[in-house]
């Protein structure tokens, strides 16, 4: 499924209210939906007018045009954003997206998630995104390494430990935060490995991080599985996506001893009803970029993923997967958003009335956010916890905001969705309410 496929070109509101981007591109259909959501928690909550316009809109959003030397020796100019949602709570903390379809819709979509992420698992952070419009996998390591460091630079007096702090997300990964590290140490004098967290460990990362948003996906899995009386062991699972939260929900699923039936990536899909080989599978992703055609696999492409009669099927890719028009294929018990936002708001209701329980994005996959804010926390106090510390405190706070998303969904009589969203939201404007306006 390509992210360009309109379906709709309806008009959607910007954050300052003003219809000026249509939902005809991913970027506004992320927007539209993480507005959405927003709204249904506002109402929900009765939230004062005020503050409801406050906490719909971006603080900050900067958008930075830069050129690239290409090995070829022309010149690119390429586009970059970040975008801090709200920092009432802390530092602003989010990921940096490379990818094609990166614009500022989607960048404004993505950091609104991250503050409501952040408050809704209780780390001290805001919540931003940023990314630059590109595709990494058309590009050579040392035209890869160029942008990075001149995007840094354009960042310097955005990003910093105590006010913006980036991590990892689609298309980029430890080695370009080791470069964005580099870059700012540099400019600086002296190293600062809090500017950034998903670092590499010899550089001050965590251990744990790398598979902190998988290991947060199966925690949470876990836990719902188990109110709902559903053993994990044995259990059939279908993964879209193989990348960083993919390839690692899959691994510690089948570790766990679930049955992974079915995975697609970027370029394809495998599928096996007796359960796959996932570290197999995991060394054909490294080597050939895909999982597509490995043997004694049938091939299978996404809407027949969705469509599995699986327990649990796990949406680790990109937004907008599961839409109005495919959720009634979902046959899963559990749907765990491991990506941001993979499921349209006009499905939200078709998978309640046809008893598929929504584990939120903003809950699911927090576990990157969690240890992100362990890796920040060991960087400020020159510490290095263990990996058991870290698999212990993950899980702790994780299941916590777990609990607490059950617990007000039943109280309440909403979807998770809608109860993560209404804690979280709370929590800002809490905060907000707190500190009062300026001046
Ligand atoms: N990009 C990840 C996310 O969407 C991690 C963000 C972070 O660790 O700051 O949650």
């Amino acid at each position: 499924m390509t992210m360009d496929h309109a379906t709709t070109t309806t008009p959607v509101s910007d954050p300052a209210g003003t219809p000026t981007s249509t939902a005809a591109t991913a970027g506004g259909r992320a927007l539209a939906a993480a507005l959405t959501q927003f709204d249904a928690a506002a109402d929900h909550l009765g939230l004062e007018p005020g503050l409801r316009s406050v906490l719909r809109q971006p603080q900050r959003e900067h958008t930075l045009r830069f050129p690239v030397k290409r090995d070829d020796g022309t010149t690119d100019v390429v586009t970059g954003y970040r975008v801090q949602h709200n920092v009432a709570r802390g530092p602003a903390k989010g990921g940096l997206r490379f990818h094609p379809h990166t614009d500022l819709d989607d960048v404004r979509a993505l950091a609104m998630w991250m503050t409501w992420k952040c408050a809704l698992v209780d780390v001290p952070f805001g919540g931003a995104k940023g990314g630059v419009t590109c595709d990494p996998h058309e590009m050579s390591l040392k035209e890869l390494e160029a942008l990075t460091r001149r995007f840094a630079t354009e960042l310097e007096g955005i990003i910093g430990p105590d006010s913006d702090i980036p991590a990892p997300d689609v298309g980029t990964n430890a080695q370009v935060m080791a470069w964005i590290m580099d870059t700012v140490s540099m400019h600086r004098g002296y190293s600062v490995p809090g500017v950034v967290t998903g670092k590499p460990i010899a550089i001050g990362g965590s251990v744990g991080r790398s598979d902190a948003t998988g290991q947060g996906v199966v925690y949470t899995i876990e836990a719902t599985a188990a109110r709902l009386g559903l053993e994990l062991q044995g259990a059939t699972v279908a993964v879209q996506g193989f990348g960083n939260v993919g390839e690692a929900t899959a691994r510690l699923l089948h570790e766990a001893g679930a049955k992974v039936v079915a995975i697609t990536d970027v370029v394809g899909g495998v599928h096996d009803p007796d359960g796959l080989d996932v570290p197999r599978l995991a060394r054909r992703f490294r080597e050939h970029g895909t999982v597509a055609g490995a043997p004694d696999t049938h091939a299978i492409d996404n809407e027949t993923l969705f469509a599995l009669d699986v327990d649990v099927l796990v949406l680790a890719a990109l937004e907008g997967q599961i839409t109005a028009a495919n959720a009634g294929n979902v046959r899963a018990r559990i749907l765990a958003e491991g990506a941001n936002g993979p499921t349209d708001p006009g499905a939200d209701p078709i998978l309640r009335a046809n008893g598929v329980t929504v584990i939120p994005d903003i809950l699911c996959n927090a576990g990157g956010v969690i240890v992100s804010y362990f890796e920040w926390a060991q960087n400020r106090s020159a510490l290095a916890w263990t990996l058991d510390e870290i698999n212990g405190r993950l899980r702790r706070q994780i299941l916590a905001a777990t609990d607490a998303v059950w617990d007000r969904a039943g109280a309440d009589g909403v979807t998770p969705r809608l109860a993560a969203h209404a804690i979280a939201i709370e929590r800002v404007a809490d905060a907000t309410r707190l500190r009062g306006l300026y001046p």
